[in-house]
């Protein structure tokens, strides 16, 4: 493991959080030379919002495209660099608006080199984490979409942290734009973006669709639609939401249980709906949007990974076009009441389950274990962190 500590950078010019940030509209009153009472974050809007900006302060729209650019493709945060524009557009864009950038707080590449964890400092003193994945012929970015998570699952990292805040969709998007340029300074451009980091994001849904639709453009980081992947916890009213909008992303859906009664136990959400609703939910998100969706299965020892547990799963899922990923359980530490089953009993279950479901089934090989950034490690709590020396310290895995 390496680690990479950088110093606390605020960004150049902070106005406080912007308030409900990336719902922002700039408005008429954001004009030429009229005070702003707050700037505008740049990061977060989209291309027509960039071109009212513009266009608003009497420029030409085209000024828009290469703002976008910037922000968007080359991941440019100050105003100053962007050298294309002239530098009297430049001065008066600083006087209304100004480009956010989470300051990184540490980068931890995994032994293997495959696997890269970012902490980021949020405004108000939170962190959030990143992940950034290479594996065959994917190079995938985790996001994260809220500081801590509402839902509590008892099994998960950030669930033992509580919520804390929302993110913006500037925030969700700078940590891809980030991870892109780490991945970038390495040859390697990122295919894949999962919103499987901390936080439920279909309860940040505004914030989170705009993130997906910036990751989209083609003057942007290019990510296609296909290439990007919700994960929820089962938010049902969520999801259909989410088959409502002509993005057609990936759905996966952490399903967890086989029964009502322990999918109850493991995770509070299951309170409010049933195994059933949220079977009839995904049914509705392919028949809509005509993509499978994935079924994530954490394997608990002697929870949820008996013979009875693997037919049922394939039962359960017998009619629905989906795909379903096992993931063994990543382990929190000591006070974790649950365990890893062994190699051999992932793999019996993994065969039982091919042998009753026609449905692909994959195991995920969680990595980057070493550096906390395996599934439901991200706490934000990296001991690296508060040696400001940058010594490494092994780790206390999944502290919170
Ligand atoms: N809130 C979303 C996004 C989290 S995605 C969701 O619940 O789907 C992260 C995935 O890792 C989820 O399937 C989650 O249930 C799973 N997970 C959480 N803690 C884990 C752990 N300790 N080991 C393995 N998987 C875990």
């Amino acid at each position: 493991m390496t680690i990479d500590t950088a110093p606390v950078v605020a960004p150049d010019r902070v106005p406080g959080p912007v308030p409900a940030g990336q719902e922002a509209d700039p408005g008429p009153g954001v004009g030429a030379g009229e005070p702003a009472a707050v700037l505008t974050d740049l990061k977060g809007l989209e291309p027509a919002e960039l071109d009212a900006l513009v266009v608003g302060m009497g420029q030409e729209p085209f000024r828009a495209r290469q703002l976008q650019r910037w922000i968007y493709a080359r991941g440019e945060s100050d105003l100053a660099a962007m050298t294309d524009l002239a530098a009297g557009f430049r001065r008066q864009l600083g006087q209304v608006a100004y480009v956010s950038r989470l300051p990184l707080l540490a980068t931890r590449v995994s032994a293997t080199g495959t696997v890269a964890k970012f902490v980021f400092a949020l405004a108000g003193g939170e962190r959030i984490e990143a992940v950034y994945i290479a594996d065959a012929g994917r190079r995938t970015a985790c996001l994260s979409s809220q500081a801590g998570c509402p839902l509590a699952c008892r099994f998960c990292a950030t669930g033992r942290l509580g919520f804390r805040r929302n993110l913006t969709a500037a925030e969700i998007i700078d940590q891809l734009l980030q991870v892109g340029a780490w991945a970038a300074a390495r040859g390697q451009r990122l295919s894949n973006v999962v919103m499987m980091g901390m936080g439920e994001p279909l309860l940040n849904y505004e914030p989170v669709l705009r993130a997906i639709r910036l990751m989209r453009l083609e003057l942007g980081p290019a990510i296609g639609g296909r290439k990007i992947t919700v994960s929820t916890a089962g938010y049902v009213p969520g999801i259909r939401r989410l088959a409502a909008e002509p993005l057609n992303v990936g759905l996966a859906i952490s399903l967890h249980a086989t029964t009502d009664e322990v999918r109850r136990q493991l995770m509070p959400i299951a309170r409010g709906f049933t195994i059933a609703e949220l079977l009839a939910a995904a049914r509705e998100y392919f028949d809509r949007r005509g993509r499978r969706v994935t079924f994530e299965y954490v394997l608990l020892g002697g929870v949820n990974d008996a013979d009875d547990d693997a037919r049922r799963l394939a039962a359960l899922t017998a009619d629905l076009p989906c795909k379903l990923n096992l993931i063994p359980y990543n382990e929190l530490g000591q006070d974790s009441p649950y365990r890893r089953p062994d190699p051999g009993r992932i793999d019996a279950f993994r065969r039982l389950l091919e042998a009753h479901s026609i449905h692909a089934v994959t195991v995920r090989d969680s990595q980057g274990q070493d550096i906390d950034a395996a599934c439901g490690q991200l706490a934000g709590a990296d001991p690296s962190l508060p040696h400001p020396s940058g010594g490494a310290s092994g780790g206390v895995r999944g502290s919170v």
